[in-house]
């Protein structure tokens, strides 16, 4: 099938299942996570002005871009005039190919500086850790709430300081935040939950590709998914408007139904890193999803390949 046909085919079958429930889309949105944009990985200019392209042809047109972070390749041990190249080519990609607002949702490489051993003063440094990729992105703090379409859509940092590196869940004042932030939303209000790192997953079981070889491999590594999901499945069952947590990550596309909420998670516009040779990580390469809200408060959530 062509991509236009798919497309095509997208766009009818979220409208035929609102036209048969009588439900009309409220708010349609393209979700791009994990661009991991370099100048040093030549693939990924043209990867995401292509991924763009096939934003801009959708019909209708998304509301907005939701990043769902790693928008820049690795900030995390690149030096500062590195870091910049990297912000530098997001800016000039996204500026030059589209024109569509964005949200953004920051991820474990956009943040700067945390595994840069070798430079002791770093930590005291006014851009250090999330503060640099913040200001790129024109946010105020890494975990944010707004209504669009009389859908909330309700934004996560799930990147946490670790002394192995990172870990994946909310601070403490991020959990009090959401649990204001749910109980101040009414329940007909539908709510999307997007984090960077998934909630809930069953790929990252399969991550590393291979029959566990030992103990350790048969356990999900706490930066693979939220270490603190039992708390939020908890959170979650107390507001039943919560409909779908998006996430990204993994690199690795998924649809789980749990407990009445849907956890997806849209794989990445870099597939395999860009990597040159095998461009699909596992089976999954380069993608986008398009998330349907519907006037009835059902949602679909589509993948397109975009490789
Ligand atoms: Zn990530």
């Amino acid at each position: 099938m062509e991509r236009r046909e798919f497309l095509q085919g997208v766009a009818t079958g979220a409208l035929g299942l609102a036209q048969g429930s009588g439900a009309r889309i409220a708010l349609r949105f393209a979700h791009l996570t994990d661009v991991h944009i370099d100048a040093k990985k030549p693939r990924s200019p043209a990867g995401l002005a292509r991924a763009l392209r096939v934003v801009e042809s959708l019909a209708p047109q998304p509301a907005f871009i939701l990043n769902g972070g790693d928008a820049i390749y690795a900030a995390l041990a690149r030096d500062r005039e590195d870091t910049a190249g990297q912000w530098r080519l997001w800016h000039d990609v996204t500026r030059a190919e589209t024109s569509l607002p964005f949200v953004h949702c920051i991820g474990n490489h956009d943040i700067w500086g945390w595994q840069l051993a070798g430079d002791p003063g770093i930590a005291a440094r006014a851009d250090y850790g999330k503060a640099w990729a913040l200001a790129e992105l024109e946010l105020e703090r890494p975990y944010h709430a707004a209504l669009h379409a009389g859908w909330k859509l309700i934004v996560l940092d799930s990147t946490q300081p670790h002394p192995a590196g990172y870990i994946g869940r909310l601070d403490e004042p991020q959990h009090e935040w959401l649990a204001h932030e749910l109980h101040a939303t009414p329940a007909d209000i539908p709510v999307i939950i997007v984090s960077h790192i998934p909630i809930l997953s069953a790929a990252a079981y399969l991550w590393f590709g291979a029959e566990p070889t030992d103990l350790q491999k048969a356990i999900i590594q706490r930066v693979l998914v939220h270490n603190d999901v039992m708390r939020i499945k908890d959170r979650l069952a107390a507001h039943p408007n919560v409909k779908l947590c998006l996430s990204g990550h993994l690199h690795m596309q998924e649809r789980i139904d749990y407990l009445g909420v849907t956890y997806a998670c849209s794989g990445a516009v870099c597939g395999n890193w860009w990597n040159e040779t095998t461009p699909a990580f596992q089976e999954f390469g380069p993608a986008i999803a398009v998330v349907d809200c519907h006037d009835d408060g059902s949602v679909t959530h589509a993948l397109i390949d975009v490789a």
